[in-house]
C-alpha cells in the first residue's frame, strides 16, 4: 500500500539506527507498561468530570499539575480570548534539554454538550445550566480526554527518557476546540513568541474508523476549513389566503435551498471534496400568515482559500439571483453573513508527516499503521500552521474502536457510534497505550541525537 520512496526511507531510517532506538522501543514498551494502569485511571476521572469549552478550570489544573510532576516549567491560563476579562484555561508545559529543535505537542482539553448514552461505569453524570435556561448534558463525546490521557503519558515518557533526544518540548493543553476559539486565543496571547519558537508542532486525533491498537495517517489536506453562513431572506409578508399582495419568503427560502445543492453538483471541481449544508431553516409564527423574513443557517466545508471564496460568492449569487426572480425589489434583498469564526482546513505538512508516518511505523509495526483518510470536519489545530512562524504541522489518527465491534459493524454495514454520539465509547486499553507510544516516538524521531 506505501509507495516505494517511503520503503526506502523506512529502510535507509532501519539501517541507520539499528541498536539504540530497537533497545529504545523495548524500554518505552515497559515504561509505558509500569504507566498504564495510572493513565487508565486519569482517562475515566477526565470522562466522568467533563468540563465544556472555556470553562476547563478542573481539566487544566489537572493537566498542569500532572505536567509538573513530570518535571515540565509549567504555565496556566495561558490565552486571551476577544471577550475582555475571559479567563482562558490554556496550559503550557516546557521541558529544555540540550540542544535542537523545538517540538510542540497538543491536545484538546474541552467536552461537548451532550448527554452520555454510553452505560459506562465511568460515564459522565455531568449536568450544566444553558445560557438560555434549562440544563444540558457535558460528554466528552469528541475524545479530547483520551487526547489528555496520552499527551500526560507522552510527558512521563519523554521526561523518563531524556538521554534519548536532545532539544525542547513544549507541550500544550488548549481549551476550546469545539468552539474553534482556544488556539486563536493561545496564539494571540503569544504561545510562539513567549515560549521557545516551534520547528514542529504535533497533534492527534481519535477515529471511531481505526480499530485500538493502530494508528493511521494521511499527508497533505487532512480536514476541512469551516464557515457558517447566514441568510435572512426578506419578502412582504401578508395574509396566508392573499398571496398576490406579498413576497413569499418562505416559498423563495426554499428555491434558495435547492438551488444551493448545485453549488457542490454543478459548480465545483468534482476532484476537490466540497460541502454546503443548510442545518437550519426557520421562518413563520402561524398557519395563515406568510411572514416577512426567513432564516437559513448553513455550514460550509471546503479545502483551500479560492474553493472557499467561490462557495461563499455562489451562496449570495443564488440567494440574490432568486430573491431577483422572485419580484423582491433590491432593497429587500436576501442579507447574506460569513461568521467570523472560520477556520481553514488541516493541512498536514507533506515533508513532516512522511517522516512521522515512517516513525510510527518503525514504533507500531506497519501492520499497525494504515493509510489514514481526510474528513470534512473541521479543527482550530489548523491556526497553528498560520501564524508566524508558521510552523510544519501534523496530526495523525489514532484508533478507538473495540475491533470485535468495528468487524463487527463493518460487515454488516451497520453505523459504529463515533464522536460527538452520545454513545461514542473509546476502548481506552490499548488506545491510550498506542497512542502513547505513537507520539513519543514520534517527538523521539524529531529530536533524536
Ligand atoms: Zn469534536
Ligand atoms: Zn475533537
Amino acid at each position: 500500500m506505501r509507495s516505494v520512496s517511503r520503503t526506502s526511507v523506512l529502510t535507509f531510517a532501519a539501517a541507520l539506527c539499528v541498536s539504540s532506538p530497537l533497545f529504545a522501543q523495548g524500554d518505552l514498551d515497559q515504561r509505558i507498561n509500569r504507566e498504564a494502569d495510572s493513565l487508565l485511571a486519569t482517562y475515566k476521572h477526565l470522562h466522568e468530570f467533563p468540563e465544556l469549552s472555556t470553562q476547563e478550570k478542573e481539566t487544566s489544573a489537572l493537566i498542569a499539575a500532572d505536567l509538573k510532576k513530570s518535571g515540565y516549567e509549567v504555565t496556566e491560563h495561558f490565552g486571551q480570548y476577544v471577550e475582555p476579562g475571559s479567563t482562558s484555561y490554556g496550559v503550557v508545559g516546557v521541558l529544555k534539554n540540550g540542544p535542537g529543535p523545538v517540538v510542540y505537542v497538543r491536545t484538546d482539553m474541552d467536552a461537548l454538550p451532550i448527554i452520555e448514552n454510553t452505560g459506562l461505569p465511568y460515564a459522565s453524570h455531568v449536568k450544566v445550566a444553558r445560557a438560555s435556561g434549562g440544563e444540558v448534558g457535558v460528554m466528552h463525546a469528541c475524545g479530547h480526554d483520551l487526547h489528555m490521557t496520552v499527551f500526560l503519558g507522552t510527558a512521563r515518557m519523554l521526561a523518563q527518557m531524556k538521554d534519548h533526544w536532545s532539544g525542547t518540548v513544549v507541550l500544550i493543553g488548549q481549551p476550546a476546540e469545539e468552539t474553534v476559539e482556544g488556539a486563536e486565543a493561545m496564539l494571540h496571547a503569544g504561545l510562539f513568541t513567549k515560549f521557545p519558537k516551534p520547528d514542529y508542532v504535533l497533534a492527534l486525533h481519535d477515529t471511531s474508523a481505526v480499530p485500538t491498537g493502530k494508528v493511521s495517517w494521511h499527508a497533505g489536506p487532512l480536514l476541512a476549513g469551516a464557515d457558517s453562513v447566514d441568510i435572512t431572506v426578506r419578502g412582504y409578508g401578508g395574509h396566508g389566503a392573499a398571496p398576490q399582495a406579498g413576497k413569499d419568503p418562505i416559498v423563495i427560502a426554499s428555491e434558495i435551498v435547492v438551488m444551493l445543492q448545485t453549488i457542490v453538483s454543478r459548480e465545483m471541481d468534482p476532484q476537490l471534496p466540497t460541502v454546503v449544508t443548510v442545518g437550519s431553516f426557520h421562518a413563520g409564527t402561524k398557519h395563515n400568515i406568510i411572514p416577512d423574513e426567513a432564516h437559513l443557517q448553513l455550514t460550509v466545508r471546503t479545502m483551500n482559500p479560492q474553493q472557499r471564496e467561490k462557495v461563499l460568492a455562489a451562496i449570495a449569487t443564488i440567494a440574490n439571483g432568486l430573491a431577483a426572480a422572485a419580484g423582491v425589489p433590491s432593497e429587500r434583498a436576501p442579507i447574506v453573513e460569513v461568521a467570523k469564526d472560520h477556520v481553514p482546513a488541516t493541512i498536514n505538512d507533506v515533508a513532516l508527516t512522511n517522516r512521522v508516518g515512517a516513525a510510527l511505523e518503525r514504533a507500531l509495526g506497519k501492520e499497525n499503521v494504515l493509510a489514514g483518510e481526510p474528513i470534512m470536519a473541521s479543527e482550530d489545530f489548523s491556526l497553528f500552521a498560520l501564524a508566524d512562524p508558521k510552523p510544519p504541522t501534523s496530526m495523525f489518527w489514532l484508533g478507538a474502536s473495540d475491533p470485535a465491534k468495528l468487524k463487527d459493524a463493518t460487515e454488516k454495514g451497520v453505523r459504529l457510534p463515533g464522536p460527538h454520539s452520545s454513545e461514542f465509547a473509546p476502548l481506552p486499553d490499548p488506545a491510550i497505550r498506542t497512542g502513547v507510544k505513537a507520539m513519543t516516538s514520534a517527538v523521539m524521531d524529531l529530536l533524536k541525537k
